[in-house]
């Protein structure tokens, strides 16, 4: 008796965004570009990352620095074409893809929505953000540690990408889906360690995370491919995808002025390294 085809196994992308999306850090880019570097590296050694950003933001108001202003400045960094095509085709072959952040959504939702790509995914785990009735971008923490600390004691107070991940896994329900995970900080080391067999991770070779990676391959339990560029991030992501997908689920016409249109569903995330604002 024949059986039935087994489904495609479903296939969660799972992007960070800073260093990795975009190979520069987007709260680095707006204040240096915007002319606070000054400030953050006065301000650095007193405060944590994420209220500094909103610190940071307060300053650039007061300096008379709008939201269109930052908008723009976001807008005038680069996106690696690699980067752009490997979102585009892997979302063409039916991936879904979920950016997992410690930015927020001003920034990340700006320059993915320049560069096309911002629908094609379908959730952006980030800090929220919003211009307040000053003008002024206010950026919460993604995980209210006052209200409901999440209990990490690997990632920052205000996200932590594990938990995201667990999130994720349980709406994804457990038969048939595989996860791919790229990043490149230590904030994306606690979600690396939440895979599973027949999972990945890729992480930017001698960042933070290959080096947490690498200190002992066994507690990961999933597969690792490093990257070191735009293209080998798309070559090695995209041959992930296509061995993960079997025949039927083969790349269909994909309409890809979703990317410009849709939103996707928002929620807030974000961690940083010590970051050196270079000048
Ligand atoms: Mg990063
Ligand atoms: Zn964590």
């Amino acid at each position: 008796m024949a059986s039935a085809p087994a489904a495609a196994p479903g296939v969660v992308v799972v992007f960070d965004f800073d260093r990795t999306i975009i190979e520069w850090d987007s709260d680095n880019w707006v204040i240096t570009k915007l002319g606070a570097a000054d400030a953050f590296r006065r301000l650095r050694p007193t405060m944590r990352w994420n209220p500094l950003m909103d610190r940071m933001m307060a300053e650039l108001h007061a300096r008379g620095k709008t939201a269109e202003d930052i908008r723009d400045c976001l807008r005038s960094a680069p996106l690696d074409a690699h980067i752009i095509s490997a979102i585009k085709t892997a979302a063409a072959l039916g991936c879904d893809l979920k950016v997992v952040s410690d930015a927020n959504t001003f920034f990340i939702e700006t320059i993915m929505a320049h560069h096309g790509v911002l629908g094609c995914f379908s959730e952006i785990s980030t800090n929220p953000a919003h211009v307040d009735a000053d003008g002024r971008l206010r950026i919460s923490p993604f995980h209210d540690s006052a209200a409901e600390p999440h209990g990490c004691s690997l990632c920052p107070e205000n996200m932590c990408k594990g938990k995201i991940i667990e999130k994720i896994q349980a709406m994804a329900g457990t038969n048939n889906h595989h996860f791919i995970y790229i990043g490149d900080g230590m904030g994306d080391y606690c979600p690396s360690l939440k895979l599973s067999e027949g999972d990945y991770v890729m992480p930017k070779e001698n960042y933070p995370l290959w080096k947490l990676i690498c200190s002992n391959k066994q507690l990961l339990k999933a597969e690792v491919h490093p990257w070191n560029s735009g293209e080998e991030l798309e070559k090695t992501l995209l041959m992930l995808v296509n061995k993960m997908i079997t025949p039927p689920a083969q790349v269909s016409s994909f309409d890809c002025s979703k990317c410009e249109m849709s939103k996707p569903a928002s929620t807030e995330v974000g961690h940083h390294q010590a970051l050196p604002v270079p000048h």
